[in-house]
Order: structure tokens, then sequence, then C-alpha cells
């Protein structure tokens, strides 16, 4: 019998509806569409990607009981993810079946070292399978530890690069970075053992393994790792015994040719109350450090995870949220969860009002200085010249003009260096812009009309630090 799926439906709303609360039940069923029935698999259209995670993370069960009912044991769930700002723009799908990865399973973690004598057990890897290197974008500030990176999974204890100590500040993709090694080699490689975990973990074992007196059946353990991720060393600092125990780990992986990965939110060299000797062996292979993206980087980023959300942005928009959030990622991720949580729940309209309150959340005090690019894009905006021709050659006197004019504001109204404020327009020499500076400045003390023009955009400046 061919079932009708509103039918079908309306009859599963009904259920649910007994069971939960008004609120949520006008929040999270009500903008539900029904799309088909196939095969007893019945399709709903829900308006994003949030709010699918939404309903599995909460609602799972109620959707599961009332579509059994309705269809029978083998009663399936499908969903279409559709649009985001009230436009289609697609359709994804996704099963109720599908595993979802929880990370900080703590109480599936079992300690394999207890295991006696079995050594081919393919072991938990506990890496987050989010973390790859198809969603991992890489620009100039990540090029290179990107590329090792990259290197590494092709051939993990193969390179020069053993260990890879990948540092830099917190949010700026480490343990994206290593994860997504150990991702592409559990992938690749059927027979290696790849383990991921943070130092604070790592501790715990160590102190774990000197109570219960197996310290030998702990480093036994590790020698069958052939892949060791471990995420954060700065948290060795003051942990003699641990560093102990992780120099003898490190010396046994890296004497049989096993690759080891740390992360840390220092270079090795500036880590503190860590031992010489591992300090040195960290920079045995190749330590390379993930630096702040870019403007163009970070728009490429946020594609990625606008993508990821099934949203689309006007380009203005995402220029803004690219030229506050600058110093990192998370933030930006954050930004854009945000927006879909506001689009959702409070069925706002993502407009740039709604943007700037959403940064505003995210930007501290100290952030608030404002950037070259956002020095840039007000002066394009204010001669209406394209932002991209201040980085062009183009000698055409209005670009001429918005381009020195933008470098002189940069260099008064921000700390970069003249050798930043030149790389940002085009990759000019510090003496270029020494010479835009000047002729600003002469123009200035010339010509009164060019001094209220510099004026008014001073102001835009200034207002749009407090706006920020
Ligand atoms: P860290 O370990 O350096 O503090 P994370 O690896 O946790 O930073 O990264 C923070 C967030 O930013 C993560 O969600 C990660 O997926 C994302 N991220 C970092 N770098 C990139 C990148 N190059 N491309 C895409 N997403 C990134
Ligand atoms: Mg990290």
């Amino acid at each position: 019998m061919i079932k009708d799926h509103i039918l079908v439906w309306n009859n599963c709303l009904a259920h649910i509806r007994k069971t939960i609360d008004a609120q949520p039940f006008k929040t999270w069923f009500e903008p539900i569409k029904p799309v088909r029935i196939i095969n007893e698999v019945l399709t709903i259209q829900v308006p994003n990607k949030f709010f699918y995670e939404w309903l599995e993370e909460h609602y799972v069960n109620v959707l599961k009981k009332a579509v059994k009912r309705e269809l029978g044991p083998n009663g399936n769930l499908e969903y279409n993810i559709m649009v985001d700002n009230h436009r289609q723009i697609g359709t994804h799908k996704t099963k109720t079946a599908e595993p979802k990865f929880k990370e900080n399973e703590e109480s599936k973690f079992i300690n394999p070292f207890v295991i006696p004598g079995i050594k081919k057990v393919k072991l938990d890897t506990h890496l987050n399978p989010i973390y790859t290197f198809d969603n991992f974008v890489i620009g100039d500030c990540n090029k290179f530890p990107g590329s090792a990176g990259i290197a590494i999974a092709k051939k993990p204890g193969g390179t020069a690069f053993n260990p890879l100590v990948i540092y830099g500040d917190v949010g700026l993709g480490k343990t994206h970075l290593a994860q997504a090694i150990g991702n592409e080699v559990f992938k690749t490689f059927e027979d290696r053992q790849v383990l991921y975990l943070t130092t604070e973990k790592f501790t715990n074992q160590v102190i774990q393994a000197i109570k219960s007196n197996s310290v030998n059946d702990f480093m036994i353990f590790y020698q069958m790792i052939d892949v060791l991720i471990i995420d954060d060393i700065q948290f060795l600092s003051n942990r003699p015994k641990t560093q102990e125990i992780f120099f003898n780990i490190f010396n046994q992986l890296h004497q049989s040719g096993k690759q080891i990965i740390l992360t840390s939110d220092r270079a090795p060299k500036d880590l503190t109350d860590v031992d010489e000797r591992l300090i040195s062996r960290f920079k045995w292979g190749l330590v390379a450090d993930l630096k702040t993206p870019d403007f163009e980087t970070r728009l490429k980023i946020l594609d990625k995870k606008l993508e990821k959300e099934g949203l689309e942005l006007p380009k203005e928009i995402k220029d803004y949220i690219c030229i506050h959030i600058k110093n990192n990622i998370r933030e930006l991720e954050g930004v854009v969860i945000s927006l879909v949580a506001q689009s959702t729940l409070n069925k706002r309209i993502i407009d740039l009002s709604l943007v700037k309150d959403v940064v505003r959340q995210f930007v501290s005090q100290v952030d608030r200085e404002i950037s070259v690019e956002s020095i840039k894009h007000l002066v394009a905006k204010h001669f209406d010249v394209p932002v991209e021709k201040l980085q062009s050659k183009t000698r055409l006197r209005d670009v001429v003009m918005a381009r020195q004019l933008s470098m002189y504001l940069a260099k008064n109204y921000t700390s970069s260096s003249l050798k930043t404020i030149g790389d940002s327009f085009g990759g000019r020499d510090h003496s270029t812009v020494i010479h835009s500076l000047k002729a600003v400045q002469d123009l200035i003390d010339t010509d009164l009309l060019f001094m209220d023009k510099v004026n008014i955009l001073v102001k835009k400046v200034q207002t749009s630090l407090v706006n920020v």
C-alpha cells in the first residue's frame, strides 16, 4: 500500500505533539515539511544543517518512535536540508541512522594497555573524523605545515619530518592539522595504528600507570603505535615524571621509524620547565608554525564553513566578518554558528545589522585596532573603486589617490610596519609606501580641500573603531 507522506507526517506530528512541550514543538517541528515516502523511508525537509543537527541531538528518539509507529519497524527517516536566509540553495541528504561522533566520550575509552598479549587489535584512534584535509583550507599562513602534513600522511615515519611539531596561537588549526594527518593515515593504511591524545590525557595515563604499578605495560602498549599524535605539549611543563616516560616512548618510536606529531602553543625553544633532552628531540624533525590567516584565507575558510552549514551570504557581509574576525579561526566558526542559530531560532534575516551584533560578541576590546584590510575597504568604498584595484598596478589617478590615502591611514591608524602595509597593497616595497605617505602629507600641507577629504576619512576610520 502506498502511503501518503503528508498524512503520515501529520500522524507523526500528532504523536510528537503529545510528547513534547508546545514551544519546542512550534520551533522545531512546525517548520518541517514532508517531501515523500519511498520504500518505508519518509523524507522531511528542514530549513538548514543546524536544524538537522538539533533534531538529531535532541529529538532523535521522539522522531524515530513516531516514524516507526506510522511506517512499521523498518520505517526510516531521511532529511533534506534545504534553505537558509529563506532561500533555497540545494539539497543534502542525511539519515538518522548515520553514526554521530561525540567528543570527550570518556566512557568509551578503553585503556588498551591492560589487554595482555593482544597485539593486532585495531585500537580506537580517538581522532575526530571531522578534521580532514578536505576541509582544511591552505593559504599563505599555513602552507608550510600544511604541505608537510600532507607529505607525512602519505609516508608516515618515512619523511624527514619526524617529529612534526606544529605550533601557533590558539584557534589557528593545530589540532585540526594534526588530526587531519591522523585521519588520512587511518584511511589510507589499513595496518597502521594511529593514536591521538591530549597531553592532559597522556599525563593522566602516566599517573594511572604509576599508581597501578604498570608502567612497563604502558610502555609496551605505546610500542604498538605507528603514528602518535600528542596535542598541546606545552602542558608537559613542570611534569618531570610524565616527561621522563614520554622521553622513553619518543625514543623507542623514533628509533623504529614510527611517526610522532606534536602540537604546542609555542615554539619548542620557548617551552618552560621541559627537560632540555626532550626539547632537543622536538627539534630533530620539522618545527612549523601556523600563522594568523590573511584576509583572503579567512574568506576561503569562511566560505568552507558557510558551505558546511548550507548558508549563503552576500559578499559585503562576508567581507565584514573577515575584516573584523582576524586572529582566530575558531571565532570565525563561532560567528557562523551564531548566525545560523539567530536565523533559525530567532527567525532573523541575516543582514549586516545582525552580523554586526554577532561579530561584536566575538571581537574583544584588545582586537579593536582597525586593520589595514578594513582601511582599504573603507577607502575603496568612499571613492567607489573596487578594493582589488588598490592592490593592482593601475596608475589611474583616482585609484592611485585611494591607494596612497589608504597607506597613509594604515600607517597612522594601525601598528602595521611599512613592510606589512606594502605587502597588503599587492606586494609593494617599503620605499613605495614611504613615497605614498609623503605624497599624501605634501597634499595635506598644501591643499585645504584635500585636507578636508582626509579628515572625512579619518572620521570614518574612527567611527568604524567605535562600531566594531
Ligand atoms: P588550535 O588547536 O590551534 O587551537 P583548532 O585546530 O582547534 O585550533 O582550530 C580551531 C577551529 O578552526 C577548528 O574548528 C578548525 O576546524 C578550524 N580551522 C583551523 N584552521 C583551519 C583551516 N585552515 N581551514 C579550515 N578550518 C580551520
Ligand atoms: Mg588545539
